[in-house]
């Protein structure tokens, strides 16, 4: 009798909740989910750089490709690439914004490069023909900003433009006073356009997905690089259009979820992993917790780690490369049928999930990746619902649904 009332209870319930967030529901149960779990390695700002970081590079590579997926295959690093730097010289000599190419002025680096795409444990994505404004910045040079002093004090300052004030490395935006401008439609074209062309002659296909320097970009940017078949987006799970006056970013969306689209109907990535250990806020801990967040919703693990972290002091690179080697054991060993894949191979596998894997810089294939389906989709969408909303975990909670939802994953992630 008692067991009666309480699915009575429950059935009432759920009616409730389907009344109250029907839209919600559908919506979240038509979101990609995984079987075999993507993995992707997203790090930034490699491109010109001081010959050792070619070096620190191998030897990340060479760490990576010790790794290996359900499929065979080995880590892949999806390398966000800046394909130029400012020229100082002729910034000083002629007065307006030169720059340096990855290609023809930095050959170590660029040979690395290519020799990792080659081996398949590198695939390289646009991040911004530079991670500055050109403009703004050589205004500043000529105005001898003391923002700048570093960069004329030393000589290869380049090789750690990280260094840069924050709100000036925005590249889509002018960031040298604040709130930042966004750059105008003929500049933000020029800038793509030749960023595209650049990218391709480097690499020798083009850039189907790409992620903004400092997560700033506009719906004008998104339809200028939609002029240049960019299909896919890398976000941190949301997109900022500018900086106000304190410096704070402006969201717009504030959250964006994986598959989410555009106005120009590219498609959303989210990153969901953070391993930025030179910053000291993340651990390894901590990157295996956000990592198992992922794998318990059916969704892609997308760790971020950005250049900084191999190319400052030999300590920090080789503890930087030997905590990424403990997440990505961690992670294999701990979820079944993981894969590792680039940003824009996931891209296209949301875009159909029966594609096989193609890498179209090395002509790599491998096999399609297998949807969640029945009890390990319904218990990653709980596990959705769970973690997003607050509220209806609350509810859950409140009226004992948590414990028929837990078992559902609980079998779901057993069975999956
Ligand atoms: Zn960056």
């Amino acid at each position: 009798m008692a067991i009666l009332f309480i699915l009575g209870f429950w059935s009432a319930c759920i009616a409730g909740l389907w009344l109250w967030k029907k839209e919600l529901f559908i919506s979240t149960w038509n979101e990609a989910y995984f079987a075999d779990t993507p993995v992707l390695i997203e790090s930034d700002d490699w491109g010109p750089g001081a010959e050792f970081h070619a070096d620190r590079l191998q030897q990340l590579l060479d760490m990576l490709a010790r790794h290996r997926d359900t499929a065979g295959r080995n880590a892949v690093l999806t390398a966000d690439m800046v394909l130029a730097v400012p020229d100082l010289e002729r910034i000083a000599s002629e007065g307006e914004y030169r720059r340096k190419m990855l290609d023809a002025d930095f050959p170590a680096i660029y040979q690395t490069l290519k020799d990792g795409i080659a081996r398949d444990i590198l695939t390289p994505q646009l991040h911004g023909l530079e991670h500055l404004n050109g403009a703004a910045f050589a205004r500043l040079y000529r105005q001898d900003d003391p923002r700048l002093a570093a960069a004329k004090a030393t000589a290869d300052w380049w090789s750690d433009w990280e260094s840069l004030d924050s709100p000036l490395q925005g590249h889509y935006v002018d960031g040298s006073a604040l709130p930042t401008s966004p750059v105008d439609s003929a500049e933000a074209q020029n800038i793509i356009e030749l960023a595209a062309a650049s990218f391709q002659r480097m690499f020798g296909a083009p850039s189907v997905s790409t992620v903004a320097p400092c997560y700033l970009w506009s719906d004008n940017i998104e339809a200028h690089w939609s002029k240049q078949n960019i299909i896919a987006i890398q976000t941190a799970g949301y997109r900022c259009t500018g900086r106000d006056q304190s410096g704070h970013y402006r969201q717009d969306p504030p959250i964006i979820r994986v598959g989410n689209k555009s106005r120009f109907g590219q498609t959303y990535l989210v990153r969901n992993v953070m391993y930025e250990p030179v910053d000291g806020k993340n651990t390894v801990a901590s990157a295996i917790a956000e990592a198992e967040i992922a794998y318990l919703q059916a969704a892609p693990i997308s760790i971020s780690t950005h250049r900084y972290n191999f190319t400052r002091s030999e300590t920090e690179c080789s503890n930087a490369i030997a905590g990424l080697d403990r997440l990505l054991s961690a992670i294999t060993n701990s979820f079944p049928r993981v894969r590792f894949l680039s940003s824009a191979e996931l891209a296209g596998t949301l875009s159909d999930q029966s594609l096989e894997v193609i890498n179209r810089f090395n002509g790599k294939r491998w096999p399609a990746l297998n949807p969640a389906r029945g009890q390990r989709k319904l218990g990653a969408f709980l596990y959705r619902l769970y973690y997003r909303h607050r509220k209806l975990a609350l509810i859950g909670y409140m009226t004992g649904l948590c414990l028929p939802a837990w078992i559902i994953c609980k079998t779901g992630i057993k069975n999956g």
